[in-house]
């Protein structure tokens, strides 16, 4: 069915030649979408190099292919506006959950906050119900991303505490500082999720930067994350007011194993704010907190 949908919206575009982008969980429907394609005389190219979010598009690679359109599944469209060198068509591949009887009790507030993923925003109203049934008042506020939380924000002061409907911890982690819980759709468990640890790294990072004397500044080529370019500038003068030494880096993954060999103390991170969560040998710390180093 989600097959059939995108092969009709990019009949509705026209596109003869196009690039389709997908997430690791949709390769299995690679050939599957090609036959479905072929058949509307329509040529893809799939894209499969790592993409966690709708601010990593392909579009060079599509342009370069001679693509007319790029196809990106799994997400809506990124918060933020970024150009793009060929159109972009934003599927988000939404998928049903059948629930069965949820056990709500690790709950105890009364007023609950629903959050999800594009893809299982219509389970919410269904999850809103069974709440209900249970004497909770439950307000959706609707699709988080990883670094994206105005839909929690805008319930927050209608709310006790907040359910993230979904699998793995990725997106309950980063609303951070608040009451949260998961129900995770693997397990159908609903779970406390323990926000604090992250908090703690944050700030253990902040602290060992604060004696660092070189600094090199990451900056991403992937265009939703790369706004920052003209503020890795301007850390890098702040630094060097403070009598440190800095440097900026580009590259497209930002991964400890890419940095190998770059003489520097500590990192100061520009790209997607969660990168600093993955395991770095050296202090790593987002731009947003460079001010903190000098605080400690
Ligand atoms: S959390 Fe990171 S990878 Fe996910 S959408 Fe935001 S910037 Fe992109």
């Amino acid at each position: 069915m989600q097959i059939e949908q995108l092969v009709a919206e990019i009949k509705k575009s026209g596109a003869k030649k196009v690039m389709v982008q997908l997430p690791m969980g949709l390769r299995t429907r690679t050939a599957e979408m090609a036959g479905a394609l072929e058949k509307e005389n329509i040529s893809a190219i799939f894209s499969l190099n790592p993409c966690y979010g709708a601010c990593d598009t392909a579009d060079e690679e599509a342009k370069q292919a001679g693509c007319e359109l790029l196809i990106h599944v799994g997400h809506s469209k990124f918060y933020r506006n970024f150009d793009t060198a060929v159109p972009v068509i934003y599927f988000p591949w939404t998928s049903e959950i059948a629930f069965g009887s949820i056990d709500f009790s690790p709950m105890k507030e009364k007023r609950i906050g629903l959050l999800t993923t594009i893809q299982h925003l219509s389970a919410l109203s269904g999850v809103k119900e069974m709440l209900e049934k249970e004497g909770k008042e439950a307000v959706i506020g609707g699709q988080v991303l990883g670094c994206w939380f105005a839909n929690a924000d805008k319930i927050a002061d209608r709310v006790d505490a907040f359910l993230y409907v979904g699998s793995g911890r990725f997106h309950p982690l980063g609303i951070g500082n608040r009451k949260i819980y998961a129900l995770d759709i693997e397990t159908m468990k609903v779970e406390e999720v323990d926000t604090m640890h992250l908090e703690k790294r944050r700030y253990a990072n902040i602290y060992n930067a604060k004696d660092a004397k070189t600094f090199a500044i990451l900056v991403t080529t992937k265009k939703g994350q790369n706004n920052l370019l003209g503020a890795a500038e301007t850390v890098r003068e702040r630094l060097e007011q403070a009598g440190k030494r800095a440097f900026v880096v580009v590259m497209n993954e930002i991964n400890d194993a890419a940095l190998t060999g770059i003489k520097a103390d500590a990192f100061i991170n520009t790209a997607c704010p969660r990168i600093v969560e993955d395991s770095f040998s050296k202090p790593i710390i987002n731009v947003e907190d460079v001010e903190k180093i000098f605080e400690c």
